[in-house]
């Protein structure tokens, strides 16, 4: 099972879908609130896989 990838690639695949469809975000050329939002779902997605991803990495 890859839960955890599959929550990234959802998060990503939300983001994406946004930056497409929004309107908003092309007429101002920046990313609006939703978009800001779910950026960050994403980025907070990604830092807790790389986290632990880490753990699993032998540090010596
Ligand atoms: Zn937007």
């Amino acid at each position: 099972m890859s839960s955890v990838h599959d929550a990234l690639e959802d998060a990503r695949l939300t983001y994406e879908q946004h930056m497409r469809a929004c309107r908003q975000c092309h007429a101002d050329a920046a990313p609006c609130a939703v978009a800001k939002h779910l950026l960050r779902i994403y980025n907070n997605v990604r830092r807790d896989r790389m986290r632990s991803l880490g753990r699993q990495v032998p540090t010596v």
